[in-house]
């Protein structure tokens, strides 16, 4: 076992370094002989560490953290102005159109569990999805990924029109092989069929730029501690007629007009939604976060392709080391790379990254059994996911000490 050539990795030995400040850079972990090392994050896609910038909106708003929406106080006024001022940055981030509105949840689960609760027919869905964009769906078709994108999407078309389905959920990129969908025809195809489209954000968000109005995406659901801002809020943003129609999603304060003891009066979307405190630090750091990530432009993507690269095909390289991919003509992806090492457990993998070289990656079948079923990996695989704290070097160690793990 050795890696085969090393031309691509001292190709990028170019020291492509962080593009921003992230929480942790700095983090010592503990190894099996009792030292420490600096820790090497590849797990992104998990949780992401948070931005300087989301931290500074914390502390910033921490000496007026009051309610929102009720007082007449100082502090409240400008704990609401601190929340709507972070639904106005986000709903701008994401491109909306006109017709659509924010509501703010905890995370993307909660978001498409609250969408679940607003669709008015069936909904088609892949069966390479995350757990949390298979199961809140109440009436759902799963459709067979094949192996070829172009092949999928017309098994999509065909359930479309076979159930007269309402909604097609798909994720935007997939948290296991990093794979970023075709949104845009995806978006045109349940159109043509007159559904509409929900994406799941949680691993694109992060990553690349999205617009809503112009990817032709009715909803939208992403989390907060994905896109560095791990502090408990999420998003689910789209068209405000099935939203406004629907149940509140949460039954109680701020979701109502006016309440009578026989008669209960509810708000239009997002209060509808938003019944009980919510969670304003997280809605704030989540805005600074996507403010950042925007002003980063282009850097953040370019930072993150060349890392990619670099971490895919240098596992590639590596003998016994398979890198996991589901369709053969997407070429696109995020930082996030799935691997199993032949003959080994995806779990001593990890456990020896993190023991003797302070790596922390994510192993296991990633709320996708299904999807990890159908690659032929139930049994698990190892995933490491990078971001805009990550670094050439970063890359580097977890290639290294992985063709170390298969000559130990
Ligand atoms: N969808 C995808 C693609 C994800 O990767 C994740 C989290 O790993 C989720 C949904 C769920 O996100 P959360 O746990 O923040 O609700």
């Amino acid at each position: 076992h050795r890696r085969k050539t090393l031309s691509i990795t001292t190709e990028f030995a170019c020291s492509t370094k962080a593009v921003a400040e992230v929480e942790g850079s700095d983090l010592q972990a503990p190894l099996a002989d009792g030292s420490t090392t600096r820790y090497v994050n590849f797990d992104y896609a998990a949780s992401a560490p948070a931005l300087r910038s989301a931290v500074t909106r914390i502390q910033e708003l921490l000496p007026t953290y009051s309610s929102v929406h009720r007082g007449a106080g100082y502090a409240s006024q400008v704990t609401t102005q601190a929340y709507e001022d972070a639904r106005a940055v986000v709903t701008e981030f994401v491109g909306a159109a006109d017709d659509q509105c924010l509501v703010f949840t905890r995370n993307t689960t909660d978001s498409l569990n609250l969408l679940a609760g607003c669709v008015p027919g069936p909904v088609v869905v892949l069966d390479i999805e995350h757990h949390s964009n298979l199961l809140p769906w109440k009436r759902s078709h799963v459709v067979q990924a094949a192996d070829s994108i172009g092949e999928t999407i017309a098994r999509v078309d065909i359930e479309l029109q076979r159930t007269g389905a309402a909604l097609l959920a798909v994720t935007g990129a997939s948290n296991v092989t990093g794979e970023i969908l075709p949104i845009r025809r995806l978006s045109d195809l349940a159109h043509s069929r007159g559904a509409r489209i929900v994406v799941d954000g949680a691993q694109l968000v992060p990553h690349r730029r999205v617009s809503l109005a112009a990817d032709g995406i009715d909803y939208l659901a992403f989390s907060g501690h994905k896109v560095y801002a791990p502090f408990g809020a999420g998003v689910l943003i789209g068209r405000r007629d099935w939203l406004d129609a629907a149940p509140a999603y949460l039954a109680g304060g701020g979701a109502v007009r006016n309440v009578a003891v026989d008669r209960t009066e509810w708000a239009p979307a997002p209060a509808r939604h938003e019944g009980g405190s919510p969670n304003v630090l997280g809605a704030a750091a989540l805005a600074a976060a996507c403010q950042e990530i925007e002003s980063l432009g282009d850097a953040a993507a370019q930072h993150e392709a060349v890392l990619t690269e670099q971490l895919r095909w240098g596992l590639t390289d590596i003998d016994g080391v398979e890198v996991l991919k589901i369709f053969h003509d997407i070429s696109d992806a995020v930082g996030v790379v799935s691997f199993v090492v032949e003959g080994h457990r995806a779990a001593d993998v990890a456990r020896y990254l993190s023991t003797e070289h302070g790596i922390g990656v994510r192993d296991g079948r990633f709320c996708a059994h299904p999807l990890l079923d159908r690659l032929g990996h139930g049994d698990g695989a190892v995933r490491a996911s990078l971001g805009l704290g990550s670094s050439s070097a970063d890359v580097e160690a977890l290639l290294s000490a992985v063709a170390q793990y298969l000559t130990r």
